[in-house]
């Protein structure tokens, strides 16, 4: 495989680029041009870098599909010219972006690692510097033979590469603020990189990658807790534009055994509107058939999201919504690992 030896540092925003403001005495993001300037061990490192940024970086909770499109855009217009691209970027939604552009670069032949900090790039005790440097060293990696060690989207935070569609933000403050508790670390970084290469997955290399730009945003997420009420229920399902939900349930995919809830659901799910049920839990499957609360969504019609995220479901809903119009190939595809996302047992 041709490769060059650089890679592309799309920078998006997020803490890892920003400074103070002294008027306000709140973090905004900066040019991170003029940050690297500052950095000497940048100037260190053996692969060649360059930066696009973003014309306004923004807090990532400014994050949005068009921007995920915009992300993609980026990537594909560069593509033939780095080994890999390291996407910079705040640590609120680094999960839902991770997820999104999993599967809106199909068949990725390159490494595309997003990562950030929880302290500015620029304090002393910032972990950008090591997440930084880590992940351009992973997005340069390549075997012997030239191809790439870890061809995904990826997020690395503090010693972890986890697979983008798999990672959640589970901790606000601490530096070990991601973790994939339904797939195994993709990579660990100590003294050296151990690459587990039996869990990355491998492209066809034959085949290009294929982009995809299109999102459909009609998807709600609601989550089940004792008391739930009828009205505000049925005015979400209810609504005319919706097309996709995320229903976060009870253990291994329990529901309360409340005929109007399922009455809800069935009518929702008739109508087209693919619903979704994913564990409230951190780690663990769904399992509809174990108990009676959860067999009865089955029989309303309502999909196992199987282990997966919160955050990938929403995304790949969006994704599959604007690729398709009939239900039953996208409720298909919900149940199918396209890349990586879940564990069906098939
Ligand atoms: N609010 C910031 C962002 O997501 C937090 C961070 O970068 O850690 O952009």
């Amino acid at each position: 495989m041709h490769r060059n030896g650089r890679v592309l540092l799309i920078y998006t925003g997020g803490t890892i680029g920003m400074g103070l403001n002294r008027e306000t005495s709140t973090l905004e993001p900066l040019d991170f041009n003029h940050l690297i300037a500052r950095m000497p061990e940048f100037a260190a490192i053996p692969a060649g870098i360059d930066v696009h940024q973003f014309n306004t970086p923004i807090d990532s909770s400014d994050m949005s599909p068009r921007l995920w499109a915009r992300i993609v855009e980026i990537i594909v217009g560069h593509y033939d010219n780095y080994d890999g691209f390291v996407v910079l970027h705040g640590t609120d939604t680094m999960a839902f972006t991770a997820a999104a552009l999993s599967f809106m670069l199909q068949n990725l032949t390159k490494p595309v690692i997003l990562t950030g900090s929880q302290l500015p790039i620029n304090q002393l005790r910032t972990d950008g510097r090591e997440n930084l440097i880590t992940s351009i060293e992973i997005a340069a990696a390549h075997n012997s033979d030239g191809f790439p060690r870890v061809p995904e989207v990826c997020i690395y935070f503090n010693g972890r590469l986890l697979r983008g569609n798999r990672a959640i933000k589970f901790n606000a403050d601490g530096f070990n603020a991601f973790d994939s508790f339904n797939f195994p670390h993709l990579a660990d970084a100590g003294i050296d990189i151990h690459y587990h290469e039996e869990l990355i997955l491998q492209p066809d290399y034959t085949r290009p990658m294929t982009p995809h730009f299109a999102m459909d945003s009609n998807v709600f997420v609601f989550t089940l807790f004792p008391g739930i009420q009828e009205e505000l229920v049925r005015h979400i399902l209810g609504t005319k534009t919706l097309r996709g939900v995320v229903m976060r349930t009870y253990g291994s995919g329990n529901a309360p055994q409340l005929p109007w809830l399922m009455d809800a659901l069935s009518e929702a799910s008739d109508r087209g509107v693919n619903i979704v049920n994913i564990t409230q839990c951190t780690a663990g499957s769904i399992e509809m058939a174990r108990y009676n609360g959860g067999f009865q969504l089955h029989n309303a019609g309502v999909i196992s999201g199987y282990d997966s995220t919160v955050e990938c479901a929403i995304a790949k809903l969006m994704h599959l919504q604007a690729h398709y119009s009939d239900y039953q190939t996208i409720r298909h595809m919900m149940n199918t690992a396209l890349c990586g996302e879940i564990t069906t047992n098939e």
